[in-house]
């Protein structure tokens, strides 16, 4: 059985044929997308296939995506085709002066109609890792089953993480300032960029985010810093340190094509070290790893690479 239960969105991000604003840019590629599946695809890459619980449209598009996640080795007993809904779209705009705009196509999407219960009991009994993100708390009921599974993963005894992934645009019914809050309080583990919270009052630089987050609940905070790396911080409470602790690792150098996705690509990378029981020094380097290499080709899941692939990264930087 899966040590890691992954829960969350699957959704086609439209890449740019080229950078700049949105409304300038004449064609896209089609990518498979949504944070936790780029999670749930690189935690396979890393040989921990995780159980990945998602929802896609009873659509081509739905088609697409669940021919991808079944490629990754994922099993489609947790990826539910909703008949009467579509599948989520997200357009993305890319470079300095799109600033990673989005235009997202998600009212009523079958991913904002994933329901509580979808992951059965069995499985969350012989999970150690429950992993969610902040997107499917934007709506109901979505919402409801997000916090659902972060209480039953709880109850089961897993750790339980959340990445707010923030993104203003998706927020009309709830409040993402509430609602990440009221996520912090269910995670051991959080992941997070300073700019998912920039809007939110934790702090204005990276050790005292992770000082403020810790505040809110979990016992560990990771947080990655693009180009330079991430940290660890912890309280006393935290399984990997025995006192309060703030472990940092400045990344790794390579030339980024498309660093869309590496934070989720760092999250697979933090799961698979920490259920191997490595330290967190150990996790920081391997998952700064495990994101600098994603970063090199364009599209999420396309240059996510193997355990092989990341000890060899490592020893030649
Ligand atoms: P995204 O939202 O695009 O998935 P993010 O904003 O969540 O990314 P970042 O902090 O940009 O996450 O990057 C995550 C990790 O990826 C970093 O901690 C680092 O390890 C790696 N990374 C990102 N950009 C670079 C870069 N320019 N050079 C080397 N490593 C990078």
């Amino acid at each position: 059985a899966p040590r890691v239960v992954v829960a969350g969105e699957t959704l086609i991000d439209f890449l740019p044929d080229r950078e700049g604003p949105l409304q300038s840019v004449e064609s896209f590629s089609r990518r498979a997308g949504g944070a936790p599946a780029n999670v749930a695809v690189a935690l396979s890459h890393l040989d921990e296939t995780p159980a990945f619980s998602t929802r896609v449209g009873d659509d081509p598009f739905g088609d697409f995506l669940v021919e991808r996640l079944s490629e990754a080795g994922l099993d489609a007993e947790f990826v539910q085709r909703d008949p009467d809904a579509k599948t989520s779209l997200a357009f993305v705009a890319l470079g300095e002066e799109a600033d990673r705009g989005f235009s997202f196509y998600r009212d009523r999407t079958a991913d904002t109609r994933m329901e509580p219960g979808a992951v059965p009991g069995a499985t969350l009994d012989a999970a150690e890792w429950v992993h969610v993100g902040g997107v499917t708390l934007a709506d109901e009921p979505s919402r409801a089953a997000t916090f659902d599974l972060m209480r039953r993963g709880r109850e089961a005894g897993a750790t339980v993480s959340f990445d707010p992934n923030a993104r203003p645009e998706l927020w009309d019914e709830f409040d993402f300032g509430d609602s990440v809050a009221e996520a912090f309080e269910l995670a051991d583990v959080v992941k997070a960029t300073p700019e998912d919270l920039a809007e939110l009052d934790y702090g204005d630089d990276p050790e005292s985010t992770a000082r403020a987050i810790l505040a809110d609940g979990p016992h560990t905070v990771f947080l990655t810093l693009g180009g330079e790396g991430s940290l660890v911080a912890t309280t006393a409470e935290s399984p990997w340190a025995s006192e309060e602790t703030v472990v940092s690792h400045g990344g790794y150098e390579v030339d980024p094509v498309d660093t869309t996705g590496a934070g989720d690509a760092f999250t697979a990378g933090v799961v698979a070290a920490l259920v191997e029981g490595e330290s967190l020094s150990e996790t920081l380097a391997f998952a700064n790893a495990v994101a600098a290499v994603t970063t090199t080709a364009a599209g999420a899941m396309t240059a996510l690479p193997g355990r092989e692939a990341v000890r060899r990264f490592r020893e030649e930087s």
